[in-house]
């Protein structure tokens, strides 16, 4: 026999909490929405020293769109990402539609049916996002692109669960690995996009998508721990 109210009484409380539930994960897409937001104009700038100067107005005209979208159907984090993929993909032209669309669909299929959300899930969607980036980017590690934090950061990930670490743990990890990955696109030299025609000259500055790339790999990070320390 169960009684009404025994899981709430029962359930632990704090940090060692180690998933969330799917539908509170709506949380991480409106938290992305005010990062790209905020940071739409340095992440501008950042693409106009090797780029066209437009990935951070183009990538907040997709995340706000979404978040129109969302006020009005918000149903759990899969189906928030799903629309966010749609919407990327439909509406943002550039590299950035496609690379980030498929990114989230990604995201959106590996968590579609698991609820509520823990570390390996959460690893199996960094996995398919990475694939899916890999394939529609046709990019390797150090072409300078967003590959080069999304792919550490991964890993990070991973190899923190499987030596023991938490879920917070392991997104402490990810975001250390993703700081990381940014900065080492400094000393490349692009290969891939719109900077490869500068060749040498993409020296010296952090790549746009792997910057914006990293925002929003901390922005999961920060996102997620707060709601294993609510659940
Ligand atoms: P565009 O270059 O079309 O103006 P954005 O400025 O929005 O697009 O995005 C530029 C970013 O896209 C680059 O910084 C890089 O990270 C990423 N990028 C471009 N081409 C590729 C590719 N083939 N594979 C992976 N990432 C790419
Ligand atoms: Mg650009």
């Amino acid at each position: 026999m169960r009684f009404h109210g025994t899981d709430a009484i029962l359930k632990p409380k704090g940090p060692h909490i180690t998933s969330f539930p799917n539908k509170a994960g709506v949380a991480i897409i409106f938290a992305l929405i005010d990062e790209i937001h905020r940071n739409k104009q340095s992440l501008s700038d950042i693409d106009g020293l090797i780029g066209d100067g437009d990935h951070g107005i183009n990538m907040n005209k997709g995340f706000q769109m979404c978040k129109q979208r969302l006020v009005a159907d918000t149903d759990d984090m899969s189906g928030a990402f799903r629309v966010l993929a749609q919407v990327l993909m439909d509406h943002i032209g550039g590299a950035m539609g496609p690379l980030y669309g498929s990114f989230f669909k990604a995201m959106a299929k590996a968590s579609m049916k698991a609820d509520p959300i823990d570390a390996g899930l959460f690893a199996d969607m960094l996995t398919a996002a990475e694939q899916k980036v890999r394939d529609i980017g046709q990019c390797q590690l150090g072409d300078k692109t967003l590959l080069d934090v999304l792919a550490p950061a991964s890993d990070a990930f991973k190899k923190n669960l499987a030596n023991g670490g938490s879920f917070a743990d392991a997104l402490d990890a990810m975001s250390a690995a993703a700081e990381i990955g940014r900065e080492a696109t400094i000393d490349m030299i692009a290969k891939k996009g719109r900077a490869s025609r500068l060749k040498e000259r993409s020296k010296g500055v952090p790549d746009p998508g792997a910057t914006s790339c990293c925002l929003i790999l901390n922005t999961m990070a920060r996102t997620v721990k707060q709601l294993l320390a609510d659940a």
